[in-house]
């Protein structure tokens, strides 16, 4: 039934900064501290408070703008934007309406339907978030915890030119991605780090105007947003099909599927009463603060896959993987840096180091210098690539050097000559006319002779001395002894 509707879906993004202390005053943005332990005059909002812009809010939100894209304004503006909820002890929200920290920017998916698109971004705004309303503590009473009150957050706003919720997702994760490469947010949305509101509308496939919008406010997971773009397009579509308006309306989604509830009929922004906020002074940046935040902007994920690529020859889903976080892509260069061929290096990193960190809260266990001395042992015919994987997971629970490892597990190739000789000579007494075949020039026998050879040393000949030994018998005429 989707088939003559178009679905369109316009983002508005919360993230967290990264910063140790609230956007106007000093009191802590940490994490899980004793409810309303961190609070002051400032960010309870009381009387003859007066507010202070925290300059480290202002650069990481220059730079996630940056990161994107955007244009970003030399003055801005705070706006106070009133309303009432118990959440907001002041009675407004500081932020910025009619003069944003930036604007324009963009994110590029490939998307699966169009393939390459630029989905726009209309804006990116600092503001401070609320705190938050506790409804399961005690028995028929909200709690409010104003920990939360003041803490600084960007505002990124898409123009509404996502179509599907797959495409939502991947300008999501591709927004989460650079926000955590660039080090302004961690973006964990278990802590509600990054919160997304939901814009949706449908319209008859090919008209021009936009549809009415349902809104879906502070969804904490990606798979709540796509599951919330669904529902809203299947409901209005339904509507629409009935001969009935859809009414623009906003909601906030409960716990699992179909609990979306309706919280307000309509919401416009002059109900807000916006208006510069009188105690705090424009915000004036310097040009050469800009650029300089624009220097040292790290490369960013997208460029880094392609250079990876182009540099080392990897694979596309490989350099892929490597650049999903900046910490794994840093280990990977590090162990190429630290003598092992990247391709290799690729296969270990996207392999054994990537599950073992996963399994590790992300920590790397073995450092890149000694996965590079555990690769060189491979290269040179010390272990086999089998025993170095079991080595591998020894040395990351253990700590200890590769090849002591090696040694304590037995896993050490022998290719010293005499010791492969009289192995090769055990094997030669056992099948004499295979051996005659193989001297003879019957190439495919010398598989044969690597296998029970192997079998003889019990895999500790170094197949690549053994090869060659084997290598020598061909076309060799019978010992005449
Ligand atoms: P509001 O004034 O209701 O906040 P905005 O114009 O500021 O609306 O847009 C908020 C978000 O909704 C933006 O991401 C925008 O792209 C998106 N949006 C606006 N109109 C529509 C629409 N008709 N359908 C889907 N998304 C929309
Ligand atoms: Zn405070
Ligand atoms: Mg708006």
């Amino acid at each position: 039934m989707t088939k003559d509707w178009q679905t369109v879906i316009g983002l508005e993004i919360h993230v967290q900064l990264a910063t140790h202390s609230k956007l106007f005053c000093g009191c802590s943005a940490r994490y899980g501290d004793k409810p309303n332990s961190n609070v002051c005059p400032v960010c309870l909002g009381l009387p003859g408070a007066l507010p202070v812009t925290n300059a480290k809010a202002v650069a990481l939100a220059v730079r996630a703008s940056l990161s994107l894209g955007c244009n970003v304004h030399v003055k801005s503006e705070f706006a106070r934007k009133n309303y009432f909820y118990p959440d907001l002890p002041k009675g407004y929200q500081i932020s910025q309406f009619d003069r944003p920290l930036a604007t324009g920017g963009s994110v590029t998916i490939d998307s699966p339907d169009r393939g390459g698109v630029d989905i726009r971004l209309t804006r990116l705004h600092l503001e401070e978030d609320a705190g938050k309303s506790i409804h399961d503590r005690y028995e028929g009473l909200t709690a409010i915890d104003y920990n939360r009150a003041g803490i600084p957050l960007a505002e990124i706003v898409t123009e509404a030119d996502l179509h599907t919720p797959q495409e939502t997702r991947l300008v999501l994760d591709q927004l989460k991605q650079t926000l955590q490469y660039i080090d302004v947010s961690d973006c964990s949305m278990e802590l509600g780090r990054l919160r997304v509101d939901v814009n949706v509308s449908v319209r008859p496939r090919g008209d021009l105007t936009l549809g009415v919008k349902q809104e879906a406010k502070n969804l904490n997971s990606f798979t709540a947003v796509e599951r919330v773009i669904r529902e809203l397009r299947d409901s209005q579509i339904k509507t629409l099909q009935a001969g009935q308006p859809v009414q623009q309306a906003t909601f906030s989604a409960g716990n699992g599927p179909g609990a979306l509830r309706m919280t307000r009929r309509k919401e416009e922004s002059h109900d807000y009463r916006y208006f510069p906020d009188p105690d705090l002074p424009v915000l004036y940046l310097d040009e050469r603060f800009i650029t300089n935040e624009a220097a040292q902007l790290p490369e960013l994920p997208r460029v880094r896959s392609e250079r990876l690529r182009s540099e080392f020859g990897l694979k596309e889903g490989d350099a892929v993987v490597i650049t999903a976080t900046r910490d794994l892509a840093d280990y990977f260069e590090a162990v190429v840096h630290a003598g092992s061929a990247p391709l290799k290096s690729a296969h270990w990193v996207t392999g054994p180091v990537l599950r073992d960190a996963n399994e590790h809260a992300g920590r790397f266990r073995v450092s890149p210098s000694t996965l590079a001395t555990l690769i060189g042992l491979v290269a040179d015919g010390t272990i086999s690539n089998q025993a170095a994987k079991r080595v591998f997971v020894s040395i990351a629970a253990s700590g200890k050097q590769p090849l002591d490892v090696a040694k304590t597990m037995g896993v050490l190739q022998v290719s010293d000559g005499n010791a492969i000789g009289t192995w090769i000579d055990a094997v030669f007494v056992r099948y004499p006319d295979e051996l005659q075949r193989l001297r003879g020039g019957e190439e495919k026998l010398l598989g044969f002779f690597m296998g029970q050879v192997m079998k003889e040393s019990k895999g500790s000949a170094d197949p690549r001395s053994l090869s060659d030994d084997l290598r020598k018998q061909l076309h060799q005429p019978d010992d005449p002894s």
